[in-house]
């Protein structure tokens, strides 16, 4: 059984906007050709397919989206890699998040909670230790089977607007609907927002964890891109989409989560109440940041560059010096990262992760093999590569024993930089 994605037959090319319907004509972010990012090879002598990487900015409406994207069908089958509840930091955050809704919105037993993509019950859990009914919808049967053990009811199905009018029939319909980090994993947009208009009760509250765009520009987040992320979304952009499905934006925080992200509150439109100062304040410093115009996206490529020349530079110079690298985390922002910057184990001789399903495997493309925490105990390795430097407090902290043999964390984006 393949632990990432094995089965890709589907690749489907689509040149044209998937918000305005535009021609994609001008890129953002060209990053050649990589393997699927969480496809680990299990067997080192077997092929792998790589497929074009490189995402385009809709000249007309200013959504950034990949050019080719492969079929959703044979990404997010069940033995998707990724458990939620693997990050400590990412069940914490789902944990105050909870505590925060509860607090602003009084919801109780007599209300319902829907998350889409609610992955291994990591958010829902805390919902329902405080007694509010809870629904999860998530495509992989793996984690949707870790949720049900966690108590937390789930569907296995893609979220759409058939399977939200589905739900609704079966008294589903929600006073909150939850979806993290899922916005950027569907191709078929409209379809998806607007089934959280149709699951949504009058007076509902959605709320939507997406990474920021602007982040991702100013801090060089190009590793962010790979062929499960579709679209990377501005507040600008987002604002559109849903207003164009009945929803408004009510308020607006910026989160650390994911090297910067948004999380958008939206209602009906036409619901009572202003909307928050903060949705105007964002919008305002994306148009200020340049993203309503053309010629900030088509400066990317150049911040890409940098970035990696910027890090081979160090790692040629750590290996002239005879120094050893390691990497820590196996995720797709690291597949992303070290094929675009053709970094294999001549330079870094295996990535750290905790997860136990993609410990024994290869990272994709780039073939450096993956072990557990444990091992950096025995290769001592003179330099650490943060590769999910979204997570770097929390790696810092459980590996600081590397300092012991004078070892060194290194984060590689915005800039090559060593965290003493
Ligand atoms: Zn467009």
């Amino acid at each position: 059984m393949g632990l990432g994605v094995a089965r890709l037959e589907g690749l489907v090319s689509e040149p044209e906007c998937r918000l305005c319907g535009a021609p994609l004509r001008v890129s953002f972010a060209d990053l050649g050709v990589s393997p699927i990012a969480n496809d680990y090879v299990e067997d080192p002598a077997a092929p792998e397919r790589f497929y074009p990487l490189h995402a385009y900015v809709c000249d007309s409406c200013f959504m950034v989206q990949l050019g080719t994207i492969v079929d959703a069908e044979h990404i997010f089958r069940d033995d998707y890699a990724y458990f939620s509840s693997y990050s400590d930091t990412w069940v914490e955050h789902a944990r105050r998040y909870v505590e925060m809704m509860l607090e602003r919105f009084a919801y109780d037993e007599s209300s319902k909670v829907v998350e889409v993509a609610s992955n291994d019950g990591y958010l829902l859990q805390f919902f329902v230790r405080r007694g509010v009914p809870v629904l999860g919808v998530d495509p992989t049967a793996g984690t949707a089977a870790a949720a049900e053990e966690r108590g937390v009811p789930t569907r296995v199905e893609f979220f759409g607007s058939e399977l939200a009018a589905r739900l609704v029939e079966e008294g589903h319909a929600a006073d909150l609907v939850i979806g993290n980090n899922v916005l950027a994993h569907v191709p078929p947009i409209h379809d998806f927002v607007e089934g959280l208009r149709v699951i949504l009760k009058p007076g509902g509250v959605v709320t939507i964890e997406f990474p920021h765009l602007l982040r991702l520009i100013e801090k060089r987040e190009f590793d962010t891109i790979y062929h499960e992320h579709y679209s990377y979304w501005s507040l600008l952009v987002v604002e559109r989409l849903f207003g164009e499905h009945g929803l408004e934006l009510f308020d607006v925080e910026e989160l650390r989560s994911h090297g910067g992200s948004l999380r958008i509150f939206a209602r009906h439109a036409g619901s009572d109440g202003d909307a928050a100062d903060a949705v105007a304040a964002v919008k305002e410093r994306e148009r200020a940041a340049g993203l309503d115009r053309l010629e900030t996206y088509t400066a990317f490529g150049d911040a890409m560059r940098e970035v990696k020349h910027n890090l081979l530079e160090f790692l040629i110079r750590a290996k002239r010096e005879g120094k050893s690298i390691a990497a820590y985390g196996a995720a797709a922002k690291g597949t992303t990262l070290l094929n675009y910057c053709g970094v294999r184990s001549d330079f870094v001789d295996y990535v750290l992760d905790r997860n136990p399903h993609k410990q024994g495997t290869f990272l994709p493309g780039v073939r450096i093999p993956v072990r557990a925490p444990e091992h950096a105990e025995e290769t001592k390795p003179d330099y650490l590569l943060i590769l999910v430097w979204n997570l770097a407090d929390e790696i810092v902290e459980q590996m600081a024993h590397i300092r012991e043999w004078g070892g060194r964390f290194v984060v590689p984006i915005p800039e090559v930089r060593l965290i003493d």
